[in-house]
């Protein structure tokens, strides 16, 4: 089933469905990307410590990264980002690339001053320099940055918030999109609609139903792993995720860990991103598919063995757990690049290992 999406370039293939669980593919002017999808992200224009060849090549095969709004207006800037000609030039990086709207880091990393029905005036992290970002700012700045896909400015509150701050919250974030939608975007840009209600069935129905009725490419689930019980996100993603319209891609944002993976893809959700697989890695914590390598523990001290045996990946083909834990301990450079091609490819391995059994198994759409 072959959907085209609202904006010019942009299209949405449906293969294969296994209950909830779809695999396709969604087709963008700068390629195509393979559903479900895992996106790396690059906060600050910056996957950390890979090179964009390094995400490009075969067996990790990014399709597609994430760039933060927030962190690249504060730095390097607008100014710059422009007068390079654009994020995709300025990081040298050919493929899609999804910016969120800055909303998610100002509420959660920015001294907030005010939040008013126009939109936020926060400090900077950085250097505390006070600036305001409103849904028009946040489609100038990702407009700049030309990203391939931009996400809706939303207020995402925290995971114990109460009924009436996610009351206001979702009608703001409803009459945001709406003003992110009326904007003009650079030819090429798609945008995604964010959906917010907490863990209430009922709010998420009723924010979902408004913001699916601004009819933008794809939709995301947002406000989900903000502190809530992860019997609270499951609940909610079982519940809502394979209601959202089946013709958009549908987006989990800032989800998780491969068992999350597995159950978003099981619910429904065509695209992720997480900083888990490649901050964990910097922190010592390696995937393998018998679960979580700690590699910091003194039982590797002298295991000359790959992280996982059946890896394709540059790390696990020519190091061993002896020598990441020696690069570990030592504070070595090198770790942390080892480290994270590894957890990419093992998050890009699992989703397209979860994608083939969709197709095999499932049903031809
Ligand atoms: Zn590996």
């Amino acid at each position: 089933m072959w959907f085209d999406l609202p904006t010019p370039g942009f299209s949405f293939e449906v293969l294969a469905t296994l209950g909830h669980a779809r695999a396709g593919i969604l087709h963008t002017p700068r390629g195509d990307i393979p559903t479900p999808v895992f996106m790396p992200v690059g906060t600050l224009g910056t996957v950390k410590a890979m090179t964009p060849d390094e995400l490009r090549a075969e067996p990790l095969d990014a399709r597609i990264i994430l760039g933060n709004t927030y962190h690249l207006y504060l730095r390097p800037g607008l100014e710059v980002i422009s007068a390079a000609g654009g994020l995709h030039r300025f990081a040298a990086w050919d493929r899609p690339v999804l910016t969120d709207s800055g909303g998610f880091q100002v509420f959660s990393l920015a001294a907030i001053n005010q939040i008013d029905d126009d939109g936020v005036t926060f400090r900077s992290h950085i250097d505390g320099s006070k600036h305001r970002l409103t849904p028009e700012v946040s489609m100038h700045i990702q407009g700049v940055l030309g990203s391939d896909i931009a996400m809706c400015f939303d207020q995402c509150p925290p995971g114990d918030a109460t009924a009436d701050v996610h009351e206001t919250a979702m009608a703001r974030t409803t009459a945001w999109a709406a003003r992110c939608r009326a904007v003009e975007r650079p030819p090429g840009q798609a945008l995604f609609g964010i959906v917010q209600g907490g863990i209430d069935p009922e709010r998420r129905r009723r924010h979902m139903a408004e913001i699916t009725a601004l009819d933008f490419d794809g939709h995301a689930l947002g406000g989900l792993a903000v502190g809530e019980s992860l019997d609270d996100t499951y609940r909610v993603l079982d519940d809502i995720a394979h209601t959202l319209p089946a013709e958009r891609p549908r987006y989990l944002m800032g989800v998780g860990t491969p068992g999350d993976l597995a159950r978003g893809i099981a619910a429904g959700i065509d695209m992720f991103d997480c900083v888990m697989p490649t901050r964990n890695a910097r922190n010592g914590y390696l995937f393998t598919s018998a679960g979580r390598v700690n590699i910091p523990n003194a039982q590797h001290r002298t295991d000359f063995g790959p992280i996982e045996p059946d890896c394709p990946c540059a790390t696990c083909r020519s190091h061993s757990r002896a020598y990441l834990r020696h690069l570990y301990v030592a504070k070595e450079i090198l770790y942390s690049r080892l480290a994270t091609l590894h957890n990419l490819t093992y998050y890009a391995r699992h989703v397209r290992r979860l994608r083939d059994e969709i197709l095999s198994a499932g049903r031809r759409a």
